[in-house]
């Protein structure tokens, strides 16, 4: 799906494993350190230097985004940005728009092309699916219209459930 000259496209996936990519997000927790989740396994995967370049900037409040290289992952840079617990970091809403909008900004900034999103405040925080999704769209389409360099948004699922629901919202879309 095209919103002017920005791609906009959702695959069935592990984020660490995004070859094509320029900048991936981890949906962090506030030290920035391994955790579970796609925390977990950007770390696992980027290699113990990653925490080494996160702990200084840490802790990140709910919405905020920082960027980081990305050692071992195929990527040249990690963004991380954290989700608000659903339920407790209120306006969640507003929190996970800022995920995606400050994620996007950082990539702006550095000349990124391409960019691969999590479904970030859906597994450990809680946050419902459908609702996040709709937030991601929205927030991304916004963005989409005055975007420089980024090209490619693309968004990773890791099931084949949260999968469907994207493919099916980008279908209803185009
Ligand atoms: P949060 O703490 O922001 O909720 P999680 O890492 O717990 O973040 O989960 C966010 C989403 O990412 C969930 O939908 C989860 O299923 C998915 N996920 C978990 N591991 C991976 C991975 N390796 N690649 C892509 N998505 C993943």
């Amino acid at each position: 799906m095209k919103f002017g000259e920005v791609k906009i496209e959702a695959i069935q996936g592990d984020i660490t494993k995004q070859d094509d990519i320029e900048a991936i997000v981890n949906a962090a927790n506030a030290q920035l350190q391994m955790g579970g989740g796609v925390a977990g396994a950007i770390h696992t995967a980027a290699g113990r230097e990653l925490s080494e370049e996160t702990k200084p900037l840490a802790p990140i409040r709910p919405g905020q985004a920082v960027i980081t290289n990305g050692y071992n992952l195929p990527n040249k840079y990690i963004i991380h940005t954290l989700g608000p617990v659903y339920g407790f970091n209120q306006p969640e809403e507003k929190f996970l728009a800022d995920c995606y909008k400050n994620s996007l900004v950082l990539a702006e900034d550095h000349h990124i092309e391409s960019i691969a999103f999590p479904a970030i405040s859906t597994g450990a925080f809680g946050y419902p699916f459908e609702q996040a999704m709709e937030i991601a769209f929205s927030t991304v389409h916004d963005f989409a219209k005055n975007a420089k360099s980024v090209k490619l948004i693309r968004f990773v699922l890791f099931s084949e459930k949260d999968f469907e629901q994207y493919k099916n919202k980008l279908n209803s879309l185009g």
